[in-house]
């Protein structure tokens, strides 16, 4: 073996770890979860490792997950027989984080902690590895990585350092080391030494974890005699596999934060199964929240692919478009090659059909939400509504029903959002069109000068505030055949024919006598301005500026120059 190094915790990897010593978690028992899942990942990876690296000598005939439990030390280990990881992988995956946003993230932590609200955010996170200083004082993880002869041996209290080592031998596969924090005499409830604890934790949150999770126990018979035996504390039962009515809601539930790394309950479950030519399962869930990062760059998307109860891969992105990014779940096929690769799935024509089968189920259950639980469905759109219209843009074959299942803000009730079709029953008489504005809020669109002959007049008008609004009203023909139209742009007519011959003649008159200011201004304007016109549109301000039909709003102009362009 080799000297032993020193290295310090990224900063933001000592900030979560902080938080993890001082227990900001009310429930500690899911360090155990988090490890389990590991060890899981693990050996998902050295599975398919094992099947698309034909040169790579592993053994995978008993891939399993053990608990061990040393009651005089007070250790509690989780091994597995995974990938392990190499020594600059073990820096580099247990000294930082990785993740997008983790400052970010860190920071409203840190300002909601005092608010009594952390718990929700670090729930969003997955604390993952170092939920462990929740309840040791010590870690230490030894590690070898399938494939090479050298070990690792990482240790840490959970303060600024943690010092690593490399080791000569060490079974293939990583075990982790909990010294558990002296014990609290008065709860026995987080004595996680006992054997029931481990039990229940499992049970809890892991029964459907794929490999077997073993346990040495001690038992005692009838005569006194005690002997150990192992047992496997898990039921291994893929749950989507499983037929619906035999599934309780609260294993969902479970199964999402394991997939999802949620603290709360999923909004909506949907558990459906193909058969025929294609067979395949699905279980997918619509959060109840978005995730913070739902519009950063890069952002995840939640459905994983099996085949054949095999983890293929995690963000499958053939599965499921960029505007469902926030659905979670496991899609399990019956008749793809394992070796399937991204290129593979692009091109594959049953990936193509699933998908198109998956979004359509996912759009009609919120269709359903929207129709039967008002409450829910509210809830869904203030998530996710601005990722959903970004679906507007791009996925035509559906246009149409996202149309149906938005909400918008609207001139009619300032309390509540108003879908199109109720848009269109209140539409006055003669109305042809349906009128929208964008803007950066509600108030300046509301304050806009160009929205009061509409008021006037008694038109509704939508109030878009959201940036992607200003792109799917020029990519959308219409909703129900009537027209999008913009009261910022071009002309909009909304006299009645008798109103019409009145104001023709009035409007000659005006021209008549505005015609001097008129040259005056579009003189002293000049290059600034397209024209100067008078116009019916205003009822108290002096004057508006207008753009072209075919003109960019001014937000989008704001957002094609942040973009670069
Ligand atoms: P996450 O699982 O969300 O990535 P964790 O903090 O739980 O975050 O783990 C960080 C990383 O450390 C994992 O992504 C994985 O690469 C590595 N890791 C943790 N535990 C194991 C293990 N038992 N075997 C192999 N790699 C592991
Ligand atoms: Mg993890």
């Amino acid at each position: 073996s080799t000297g032993v190094e020193t290295f310090e915790f990224q900063a933001e990897a000592r900030q979560l770890l902080q938080l993890m010593v001082h227990s900001i978690y009310s429930n500690k028992d899911i360090f155990l979860r988090e490890l389990i899942s590991n060890a899981s990942d693990a050996l998902d990876k050295l599975r398919l490792e094992a099947y698309t690296d034909k040169d790579l000598e592993v053994d995978t005939a008993d891939l399993h997950i053990e608990v061990e439990v040393d009651r005089e030390r007070r250790t509690l280990t989780v091994r597995d027989n995974g990938i392990g990881m190499s020594r600059d992988e073990v820096i580099i995956l247990i000294g930082t984080i990785a993740k997008s946003g983790t400052a970010e993230l860190l920071q409203k932590i840190r300002e909601t902690k005092d608010a009594g609200g952390s718990q929700e955010l670090i729930g969003q996170f997955g604390v993952g590895f170092y939920a462990s200083f929740m309840v040791a004082d010590k870690v230490t993880l030894l590690t070898r990585r399938a494939g090479e002869s050298s070990a690792t041996r990482w240790e840490s209290d959970g303060g600024a350092t943690y010092v690593v080592e490399t080791v000569d031998d060490a079974p293939q596969g990583t075990s982790v080391t909990l010294h558990l924090r002296p014990e609290d005499q008065e709860d026995q409830l987080f004595d996680y030494t006992a054997e029931w604890k481990i039990r229940e934790i499992v049970k809890r949150y892991s029964d459907f974890i794929a490999w077997p999770i073993r346990m040495t126990v001690e038992k005692t018979d009838d005569e006194g005699k005690t002997t150990s035996e192992i047992q496997t504390l898990n039921s291994m039962k893929a749950l989507w596999a499983r037929p619906r009515d035999e599934v309780k809601q609260d294993e969902y539930n479970e199964f999402y934060r394991h997939l999802s790394h949620d603290w709360t309950d999923p909004l909506e479950t949907i558990h459906m199964r193909a058969e025929g030519t294609f067979e395949y399962e699905s279980l997918l869930f619509i959060p109840s929240r978005a995730p913070y990062d739902l519009f950063m760059r890069n952002a995840k998307r939640g459905v994983q692919l099996y085949v054949k109860r095999v983890f293929i891969m995690d963000d499958c992105q053939e599965l499921m478009p960029e505007y469902l990014r926030f659905v979670k779940g496991v899609v399990d096929a019956q008749d793809l090659s394992l070796n399937i690769s991204r290129e593979i799935l692009q091109q594959d024509r049953h990936i193509q059909l699933m998908r198109r089968r998956l979004v359509r189920k996912v759009l009609s259950t919120v269709k359903d939400m929207q129709a039967n639980h008002a409450e829910r469905y509210q809830t869904f759109w203030q998530e996710f509504g601005r990722a959903v219209k970004e679906g507007l843009l791009g996925d035509f074959d559906n246009q149409n029903t996202i149309l149906e299942i938005s909400s918008f803000a609207s001139t009619h009730d300032p309390e509540k959002l108003t879908t199109l079709a109720e848009y269109v029953a209140r539409m006055k008489e003669g109305q042809t069109e349906i009128y929208y504005m964008t803007g950066e809020s509600r108030s300046m669109i509301e304050n806009s000068p160009h929205m009061e002959a509409f008021r006037a007049k008694g038109y509704e008008v939508l109030l878009l505030t959201d940036p992607v609004d200003e792109m799917w009203v020029d990519a959308v023909p219409n909703f129900d055949g009537k027209r999008f139209q913009s009261i910022a742009k071009g002309q909009v007519d909304l006299d009645t024919d008798e109103e019409k011959e009145q104001a023709g003649a009035e409007r000659e008159q005006r021209e008549k006598d505005f015609a001097e200011l008129l040259s005056w201004l579009t003189g002293t304007l000049g290059e600034q301005v397209k024209e100067v016109r008078l116009s019916s549109r205003l009822t108290t301000s002096p004057a508006c500026i207008v753009g072209d039909a075919e003109d960019i709003t001014p937000t989008l102009e704001k957002m094609y120059r942040a973009m670069g362009q």
